[in-house]
């Protein structure tokens, strides 16, 4: 029996692990459950999965929660805050732990698993951008394991060799092909991407997920932040990584050796597949995703990324060359720029300038621990901030204030 800590339980990758985990409750228990304020949600997952421990980060949700848990008669304790993320990610009796919060809130509970050697299943690629370093000389010095769940980096650690040591040219591969699905945007006119609303930079073509991601997937920073992420995970360089467009999203990545032969995971674009993959590794279990029918799909299309459509994956690949601080600040940068283009504040097309006039003010340091990333984050964060208030005011803002 595998005991199980879900960091961001109530999200898109949470509630797809529930969904995994449910399918077999003879391998699985769940032990914790986390979530930001969503009470509701958690109450629902509690009632379903009898957890140990559910925490919420916010007190006053957690109030609510644990009222409802003694009106249920539940046996749950109810915690709040940052340590009490810790807490559940390093109980003694907990395996495994689904890293599933999103973005730098991550960092703190994921790495603490990490130091106490859990096995970790990865979705929060938040965590490899910032502390890259930081974390997996965590998971070294730990003997932790470290699953990939983002599907991409799943289908690669899949078609890697199964005892691969982060040496690309020791065991025969010439490049991972990174593959994307373009986002909702590949198409658009580029006159029109500046009324974007953020509506439709969620409303992703193949894959249901988190408003963040699906945003980061219209910019394809997302795309940028897994270039960085799989930097971190195979010991790939910049020049090793080929980001290759392929809009059906079948192909989840390939990695190509240097005989010519190029290995490709496929399946049905659902994240089930990875979580299920990283729950039983090395077994393979039925994760509930359906065959992939492969008449249906009946084509696949390549083609190579637009680097002018989309700055935020030159932004990516610029900040992973220049490595120390520099990826931190894209990521704090890059969260602040998307909160702000979710709550209307900035217009689609200012989330690169956000990032990059970011970028090129503040100074690269070294990373050497784990303060020096949080240091870059708060500085980042501050700085994008300052950027937003100094842009003159967006056509989408000014539309929305005239219709007040
Ligand atoms: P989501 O927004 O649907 O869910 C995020 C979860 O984190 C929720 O449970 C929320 O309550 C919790 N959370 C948010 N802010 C928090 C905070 N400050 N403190 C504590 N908890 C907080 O996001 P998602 O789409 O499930 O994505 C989660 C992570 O997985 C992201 O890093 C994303 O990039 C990655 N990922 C997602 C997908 C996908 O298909 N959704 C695919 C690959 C990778
Ligand atoms: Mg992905």
């Amino acid at each position: 029996m595998q005991r199980i800590t879900i960091l961001g339980s109530t999200g898109s990758i949470g509630t797809s692990t529930l969904d995994v985990v449910a399918r077999h409750p003879d391998r699985f228990q769940v032990h914790a459950l986390t979530a930001n304020r969503q009470a509701d949600l958690l109450f629902q997952q509690c009632r379903q999965f009898k957890p140990k421990y559910a925490v919420l980060m916010d007190e006053r949700s957690a109030t609510h929660l644990r009222q409802r848990v003694v009106e249920a008669g539940l046996d749950i304790e109810v915690l709040s805050g940052l340590a009490a993320l810790e807490q559940v990610a390093v109980l003694e009796e907990v395996d495994a732990v689904m890293a599933a919060i999103v973005g730098a809130a991550g960092l703190q509970p994921t790495l603490a698993a990490a130091r106490a050697g859990k096995k970790i299943l990865l979705a929060n690629k938040e965590i490899l951008v910032m502390a890259g370093n930081v974390f997996m000389d965590a998971v070294r010095a730990s003997g932790s394991s470290l699953l990939p769940i983002d599907s991409e980096h799943n289908a690669i650690f899949q078609a890697l060799p199964r005892d691969y040591d982060g040496n690309l040219i020791g065991n025969g591969v010439r490049r991972i092909l990174l593959t994307a699905s373009g986002g909702p945007f590949r198409n658009t006119p580029l006159t029109e991407l500046y009324d974007v609303t953020p509506q439709q930079a969620c409303a992703h073509p193949n894959w249901v997920m988190g408003r963040k991601i699906s945003v980061d997937s219209a910019t394809m920073m997302n795309k940028g932040l897994e270039v960085i992420e799989a930097h971190w995970l195979f010991g790939a360089s910049a020049d090793d990584i080929q980001v290759v467009v392929h809009p059906q999203s079948v192909i989840h990545s390939l990695v190509e050796y240097v005989d010519g032969s190029v290995l490709a995971q496929l399946g049905n674009p659902d994240m089930r597949t990875p979580i299920a993959y990283g729950l039983a590794y090395p077994e393979r279990i039925d994760s509930g995703v359906a065959s992939l029918d492969l008449f249906k799909v009946a084509t696949l299309d390549f083609v190579a990324p637009d680097f002018e459509r989309f700055p935020c994956l030159e932004l990516a690949y610029q900040a992973l060359r220049t490595a120390g601080t520099a990826p931190a600040v894209l990521n704090a940068a890059n969260e602040v720029a998307v909160e702000s283009f979710l709550e209307g504040q900035i217009s689609f097309l200012d989330i690169p300038r956000v990032i990059a006039s970011v970028l090129s003010e503040l100074p690269v340091t070294a990373v050497n621990c784990i303060d020096d990333v949080i240091g870059a984050d708060t500085e980042a964060r501050r700085t994008a901030v300052q950027k937003i208030h100094a842009l003159p005011p967006s056509r989408r803002s000014v539309a929305l204030r005239g219709s007040l």
